[in-house]
């Protein structure tokens, strides 16, 4: 027996494969056709080239080669071809470029983190909802929002009456809680982890916790995320980082692997990633659940530079193409609703694309704290496609 769900995706599937069937009878055209590609799909277990047909926003066939015309054509010969790129922790909802700016990048959906608290959260989702790809907001617990004094280091600014408020007001556009705890943004980080997670449970949202350079001892904060809570931050170096002196990781980390706690790169440029942290933690076989950017304009130009280029930097511990593009498309598709039916190419999916061009060659890739690895390969940006139309194109690529 079929449940009701699985009944709608069932009878959506079978009216889908009718009419893709219908359009190659009647020989019409698809909108576009990404061809010739090295699609990389982690969702659909495919690594292969193959051409990707698009119609009605929808994707509607990935086959080695196929057949009829499109009113928009991708050539994608000696190109990457992934499901359109989400990331988890990104700051493009703090200015009115960013959206447009990281869909450029191959990035058809964010997650704003914490930019604003209850406050002025109306600004970033003003700007939210000006953005071409799907996005949500994680509220700041902090009700001013990022302060340079630190969010709540007066823990009175963890208000939970005013964040309740303002989720209230905007459900579905606040998927979660953000929580910024190192030490020069949180004195009492225990406890505005604890009011954090007092919004958070009732309402069974996610709390994204900042970690790193914490006051308390990670295991304390760690104790405190349930099922579906996200670390971010989990390559920061000590004080409080997720491995211990001798390259073991805590075991209150693996517990909290174990219940269902999510583990994420969050990039960013300060304090938040050194390489010889990576290479601990990478070492040790604790792979992070997703990479995310921690996206801000500034670090267009440092260490950040763009989506793309985060994937890359983890291909040089012994993770594989697959691998990152799993943790930029299947894994956030995972962890937040709004991505539920994204980050895929399977057949019927919102046809959102990322092509990317993979270089070799000799690549610097810098750390939080000036430390620089050399790479061998770089992926860059090439084409993005969103819900069926080509939104972007990069400089050099060919009409
Ligand atoms: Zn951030």
């Amino acid at each position: 027996m079929l449940n009701r769900r699985e009944f709608l995706c069932a009878a959506a599937g079978a009216a889908l494969a009718t009419r893709f069937a219908d359009r190659l009878a009647a020989q019409a055209p698809f909108d576009l056709i990404v061809r010739g590609g090295r699609v990389i799909d982690p969702s659909l277990r495919l690594d292969a080239v193959r051409d990707i047909a698009v119609a009605g926003g929808r994707i509607a066939a990935v086959e080695a080669q196929i057949a009829g015309t499109a009113a928009v054509t991708i050539d994608a010969r000696g190109k990457m071809v992934v499901p359109g790129l989400l990331d988890i922790h990104s700051h493009a909802a703090r200015t009115k470029d960013g959206a447009r700016l990281c869909l450029e990048d191959g990035v058809t959906g964010f997650v704003d983190a914490g930019s604003q608290g209850a406050d002025r959260i109306h600004e970033t989702l003003a700007l939210a909802a000006l953005a071409p790809q799907p996005c949500r907001v994680l509220l700041n617990i902090g009700r001013a929002g990022i302060l340079a004094t630190g969010d709540t280091m007066d823990v009175n600014l963890a208000d939970v009456g005013a964040a309740r408020d303002a989720i209230a007001k905007h459900r579905g556009m606040i998927a979660g809680i953000k929580a910024r705890l190192s030490r020069e943004v949180a004195g009492d980080d225990y406890l505005v982890l604890r009011r954090a997670q007092e919004v958070a449970s009732p309402l069974d949202l996610p709390v994204m916790i900042h970690m790193g350079q914490t006051v308390s001892p990670l295991p304390a904060l760690v104790g405190l995320l349930k099922p579906g809570d996200i670390v971010t931050h989990m390559f920061a170096p000590p004080p409080n980082s997720i491995v211990d002196d001798a390259g073991r990781i805590l075991p209150e980390v693996l517990a909290a692997r174990r219940r269902g706690v999510w583990f994420d790169v969050g990039h960013g440029r300060t304090g938040h990633l050194r390489w010889d942290t990576v290479e601990q933690v990478m070492r040790a076989g604790f792979w992070p659940d997703t990479i995310s950017t921690d996206w801000t304009a500034e670090g267009r130009t440092s260490q950040v530079i763009d989506f793309p280029n985060v994937l890359s930097k983890f291909l040089d511990f012994g993770m594989s193409l697959n691998d990152v593009v799993a943790r930029a498309t299947l894994g956030p598709s995972r962890m937040f609703e709004v991505f539920r039916d994204r980050g895929t190419l399977n057949v019927g999916a919102p046809a959102d694309i990322a092509v990317l061009e993979l270089r070799q060659g000799s690549f610097d890739f810098v750390d939080n704290y000036k430390n620089v690895r050399k790479g061998r390969q770089r992926l860059f940006p090439s084409e993005t496609v969103l819900a069926g139309k080509r939104v972007a194109r990069t400089a050099g690529t060919p009409a």
